[in-house]
């Protein structure tokens, strides 16, 4: 059986203060998805970084918990300590919280749940980042946390390694600010002597002898100190003595931080068998993230494969070949752009997360907004390659761009996904998830509603529908509204505009029955109220039939698209989804 996430409780976690309880919809049958659709800040991240902690005992990859890490466990509205309950569809239930010790320190068990041991599977847009940023020199360092070579799934103990991206990077920052240090140092010697810096050696024995000529008399550093020990007076220039001091001391805290770097080559790869295991997997994988981007690049044509290669320039490098049709051998950075640079991460990520379920792990991938800055196209296909890819699936989306959102739901929806919205609303004042139930075919729903629901079920489902129309058509057609901060626009500010765009088209009837009929959503408002009493079940069901008939008129059910402007050689020739079943004129 496959397991998945059922639900989830979260408290005084990031940006949740009280107590909030989550359900995921499951289906053995379908792979299934959950979209948290929030602004920036709205706490859909916190959700999250408490299923990646309470899986994983990590946020963001980190185990860090102090209050200077660049992600705050703590919730600064309340004094409870940070807390998490998960249970998987498997029956297994797992809790964690954070203490704070006698010394202030923070503590939690950071153990790894089993379902969860073989690698991370929460993508943000930072990975994607990471990974063109990071020199391909130590690139295999992003995938450490890995565990893709432990096929034993009894070994329950295994946990990830720790985060050592951070720590490279600290001591990269250090070694850079020795290296400083000394160059400085260098150069006041040089100064005092009245030389060129360049002359003087800056390490090893050439840096001994020059100093001991040059410098000291003959005499070494060591000798002079236990001269001075035994009471001798030895005197150098303050400011010499100094400098040389501060290149010694540099050169040795720049010896240790290559040593720690060395450490974190892993030792797993020292020995052949496991390298082997590496490699064999790399391989593997290579060819399977070479099919997958070529079949979702548009440069296709002009590739004809990708070679992934696993230390090559280092013990910890990970580079990619690209091979050219014409014969080329050329690296990514030099060839795709940032929209294919994008692809190829995502490609790698979603390839290492399968690799890691088919050596036992919890199938379930979590995309946290990393389609923020990825075309619209490019991020169509990666989903819709997710979907094809990862059939049985739990899949987690969080995402603020409503028409993404959009697309989202179509797209899920078309391919038969179990999907849940839930939308975040309100959520500093009273932590609101409201949960839009149902599948999201808004349509089907409402024809239901229309048979056997309630006046109110029908006109709230046509007035949601009919707000729905209009968000999607105001990003393809070409409408006036005033921007509003968010982007969040009520029917009030996109109906009048679409209106008066398709009212000298052939569904001119369409939109002036909706002109006619649209107080009865102002009167129902979505809401129960005393207005809504005085409606008869006969208006309501006429309003939601032109809500309908105005729906398959812009949004074609073939094709998946909404209606927009055909326009070839710069004129606009007509409006049409792209399969032309829909078509507006
Ligand atoms: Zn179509």
């Amino acid at each position: 059986m496959m397991v998945m996430i059922k639900s989830i409780e979260i408290e005084a976690f990031r940006g949740i203060s009280l107590k909030k309880e989550i359900n995921f919809s499951t289906d053995e049958k379908r792979s299934c998805c959950t979209l948290f659709v929030g602004d920036n800040g709205s706490g859909k991240s916190s959700i999250i970084d408490a299923i990646e902690f309470v899986t994983q005992g990590r946020i963001h990859n980190t185990q860090s918990l102090s209050s200077k890490s660049k992600v705050e466990a703590f919730n600064k509205f309340t004094n409870k300590k940070p807390s998490i309950s998960i249970t998987l569809t498997d029956g297994s239930k797992f809790s964690r919280t954070i203490v704070v010790d006698d010394e202030g320190k923070r503590k939690a068990d950071q153990s790894v749940m089993p379902q969860f041991r073989i690698a991370p599977f929460v993508l943000r847009r930072i990975n994607k980042l990471q990974f063109w940023i990071t020199e391909e020199a130590k690139r295999q360092v992003l995938f450490f946390n890995y565990n893709l070579k432990d096929n034993d799934i009894n070994k329950h103990s295994s946990s990830l390694n720790d985060s050592f991206v951070e720590r490279i990077k600290e001591l990269d920052e250090e070694r850079l600010t020795e290296k400083i240090k000394r160059r400085e140092a260098r150069g006041i010697i040089a100064k005092y002597k009245n030389i060129d810096e360049s002359i003087i050696p800056i390490v090893g024995n050439d840096f001994y002898s020059w100093i001991r000529d040059n410098l000291l008399n003959g005499m070494s550093l060591g000798n002079i100190d236990k001269a001075r020990n035994k009471g001798m007076k030895i005197s150098i220039h303050p400011k010499i003595e100094s400098s040389l001091r501060q290149i010694i001391l540099s050169n040795k805290r720049i010896k240790e931080i290559d040593n720690e770097i060395n450490k974190y080559t892993p030792k797993t790869a020292t020995t052949s068998t496991s390298k082997n295991i590496i490699n064999n997997i790399f391989n593997e994988l290579s060819q399977s993230i070479s099919e997958t981007f070529l079949k979702l690049t548009t440069l296709g044509n002009a590739i004809d494969k990708i070679i992934m290669k696993i230390g090559e320039v280092s013990e910890v490098s990970l580079s990619f070949d690209i091979y050219l049709k014409n014969g080329e051998i050329i690296s990514p950075e030099r060839i795709l752009s940032e929209a294919n640079l994008d692809m190829l991460a995502f490609v790698v990520f979603i390839e290492m997360t399968k690799k890691a379920v088919e050596f036992g792990q919890a199938p379930i991938l979590i995309l946290d907004d990393v389609f923020q800055s990825v075309d619209s196209g490019v991020r169509l296909k990666i989903v819709k390659n997710i979907i094809d890819n990862l059939k049985g699936w739990q899949i987690i989306i969080s995402v603020h761009d409503r028409l993404w959102k959009e697309q989202l739901i179509e797209l899920l929806t078309i391919n038969n996904i179990k999907l849940d919205v839930y939308e975040i609303i309100n959520w500093k004042s009273d932590l609101g998830l409201i949960l839009y139930s149902d599948s999201m075919l808004l349509d089907i729903t409402l024809k239901k509603n229309i048979e056997s629901g309630s006046i109110n079920e029908i006109i709230s489902n046509a007035s949601i529908l009919l707000e729905k129309i209009c968000t999607n058509l105001s990003f393809y057609l070409p409408i006036s509204i005033t921007r509003r901060k968010n982007d969040k626009y009520t029917l009030g500010d996109l109906w009048p505009g679409i209106a008066k765009e398709l009212r000298k088209t052939n569904i001119s009837l369409v939109i002036e029955k909706i002109n006619q009929l649209i107080y009865l959503r102002n009167m129902a408002g979505g809401h129960y109220n005393e207005w809504s009493l005085s409606l008869t079940r006969n208006e309501s069901i006429e309003f939601a039939e032109i809500i309908l008939d105005f729906y398959y008129n812009v949004y074609c059910i073939n094709c998946g698209y909404w209606l927009q402007d055909v326009v070839v050689a710069g004129k606009k020739i007509a409006r049409s989804c792209r399969c032309q079943k829909v078509y507006v004129e």
